[in-house]
């Protein structure tokens, strides 16, 4: 269960540095996690009329890929995502399973109008990547506490919660991990 890839899909996601992502990620949790540099095309899963991609479709297609034999595969995407039920995600993840996916469409400051920052843009990727792990490895979201694993609506949401795991979910990943 120690180790991720994460995985480009479709254009490499601009402005973020996957070495950066993946050094995040290891210093939060105890995994190895490595860069798959070989972008996998997610058109299938595009929604025409929305201009979105179907982010469970893009779980199904990580699962599908037999040489990506990594206990979890974390995708990251410039796309937009979305679910029928809600007008975007900012990432989806199956819980205790092995696919996680996350997009940094709406993570970019300017997206907002607001001036681009690469250091904002990492700080949140690596939210959304912790989170969506955190459900892989059987978290849902925490309500109580300063933690990553609360769920976010709004990128201000994203921006609140520290990139870190709170005691009681610290506490599981370490009886999982
Ligand atoms: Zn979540
Ligand atoms: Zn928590």
């Amino acid at each position: 269960m120690r180790d991720v890839s994460i995985i480009p899909l479709g254009a490499h996601p601009r402005d973020i540095r996957l070495e950066d992502l993946k050094a995040g990620i290891e210093r939060v949790l105890p995994v190895t996690a490595s860069v798959v540099m070989h972008p996998l095309d997610i058109d299938v899963a595009l929604d025409g009329s929305r201009k979105q991609y179907h982010s469970t479709s893009v779980l199904t297609l990580l699962l599908g890929r037999s040489e990506l034999s990594s206990s979890r595969l974390l995708g990251i995407t410039s796309f937009d995502l979305f679910v029928p039920v809600l007008t975007f995600v900012f990432g989806q993840a199956q819980v205790n399973n092995r696919a996680a996916v996350f997009s940094t469409f709406r993570l970019h400051n300017e997206f907002y109008g607001l001036p681009r920052s690469g250091e904002i843009l990492a700080e949140r990727c690596l939210k959304e990547a912790l989170h969506e792990l955190g459900h892989t490895y059987g978290l849902r979201h925490c309500l109580d506490y300063p933690c990553v694993m609360n769920s976010s609506t709004y990128v201000e949401d994203i921006d609140l919660k520290p990139p870190d795991f709170c005691l009681p979910c610290r506490d599981h990943l370490n009886s999982v991990l």
